[in-house]
């Protein structure tokens, strides 16, 4: 048989492949039922401690890029303009609360930089995996870019949840999604794949939502949170009418392209990812590599040798924690994914049980 058709079988295979791989790692409805009791109980907890608490669940649990038994992340918002709460006090407060009134097990940090509750419930016959949870206080923005994120996947969930879940499923099983061990969080390679459909692809897959104006010219463009613009085109029946890519590669050819890309194209050496504007240039953001640090240890030295920008605080580099070596073990799994994806293997399904092996 002709190669082009044999690779064209191949590409087929491969995203048949992934549909039917990701599929059965979504959370059930029965676990989503679970954790929504649990935040519900929680909530009611809290609110004896303050009325007009709110607890809402960002990240995961409701981008649509969640996998099953995935950890709870949650976040108390205060409402009462009047009440006066300091975070770190408020996660001790909590933190009695729920130790007297839950079975959970609770650890507070309360001095953290980010002060938070860590709450862990054992494994039962009803969750078998437990659960994790941790809260934290007032951080509205998590509430926002965990709504971009839901944003860009209704977009075109077909390939934009497949493409994330499936990274996020690899990335754990080869160990490079481990921000405390100087890799990648969930959340830093989602933005990758977004970056790179937004801004890599062409025609892109995806457009600009914070690029895209309302159509409404009274509308302000900016929206202010904590300092920070967040605005960004959330009118998800107008995108559905009006967008509609030109961009008609399937899933696996996507993927292939994105571990090519990241693998070869990309200059992390000198270059930022910004799903908000693009590629940009560590130099023209101040994120140079050695920074003197004077006495500081190896983790502050490393601290921009990725480079992801936050859509929304876009001081603040998600890949802060990747370190030298952590870098160089993400562009060898990227490297290794081209290689295991472009040697033609036979069957998608083996090609994919080896890649996250
Ligand atoms: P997982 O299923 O692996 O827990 P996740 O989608 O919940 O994945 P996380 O990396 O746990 O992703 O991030 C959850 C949320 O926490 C993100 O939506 C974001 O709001 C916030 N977050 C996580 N990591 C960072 C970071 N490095 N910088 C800023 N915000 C972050
Ligand atoms: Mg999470």
């Amino acid at each position: 048989m002709h190669p082009g058709v044999l690779h064209r079988r191949f590409l087929n295979d491969l995203s048949t492949s992934l549909f039917s791989f990701v599929l059965p790692l979504l959370p059930t409805s029965e676990e989503l039922n679970v954790k929504e009791e649990v935040r519900g109980l929680i909530e009611k907890l809290i609110k004896t401690l303050e009325p007009s608490a709110r607890l809402l669940s960002f990240g995961s649990s409701c981008n649509s890029f969640g996998l099953r038994n995935s950890d709870m992340d949650l976040v108390v918002l205060i409402d009462d303009p009047n009440a006066t709460i300091e975070p770190g006090n408020f996660v001790e407060s909590m933190a009695s609360l729920l130790e007297r009134e839950t079975n959970f097990n609770v650890k507070p940090l309360p001095r953290a930089r980010i002060p938070i509750l860590k709450l862990e419930l054992a494994p039962s016959p009803a969750l078998p995996f437990g659960i994790a949870c941790d809260i934290g206080i007032e951080n509205r923005l998590a509430i926002e870019n965990t709504r971009l994120l839901l944003t860009y996947a209704t977009i075109d969930p077909a390939r934009v949840r497949t493409l994330v879940l499936f990274l996020k499923v690899w990335s754990k099983r080869r160990r490079i999604n481990s921000p405390y061990r100087g890799t990648l969080s969930s959340y830093g390679f989602t933005l990758m794949v977004l970056y790179y459909l937004v801004h890599v692809k062409q025609p892109p897959v995806l457009p600009n939502l914070q690029r895209i104006m309302p159509m409404r010219p009274m509308e302000e463009e900016e929206v202010m949170l904590e300092g920070k613009n967040v605005y960004f085109f959330d009118d998800v029946e107008t995108l559905r009418r009006e967008w509609s890519s030109v961009n008609f590669e399937s899933v696996g050819e996507l993927l292939i392209d994105f571990f090519r890309f990241f693998s070869h194209d990309f200059q992390f050496n000198n270059s930022v990812l910004s799903l908000r504007a693009g590629q940009l240039t560590k130099e023209s953001k101040g994120w140079v590599n050695d920074i003197d640090v004077g006495g500081l240890n190896e983790m502050a030295r490393d601290r921009n040798r990725l480079c992801i920008e936050d859509p929304f605080e876009v001081t603040y580099n998600v890949a802060r924690t990747v370190t030298k070596d952590g870098l160089y073990t993400i562009r060898g799994e990227f490297m290794r994914a081209t290689r295991i994806l472009t040697q033609r293997p036979d069957r998608a399904v083996l090609a994919l049980a080896e890649l996250c092996r």
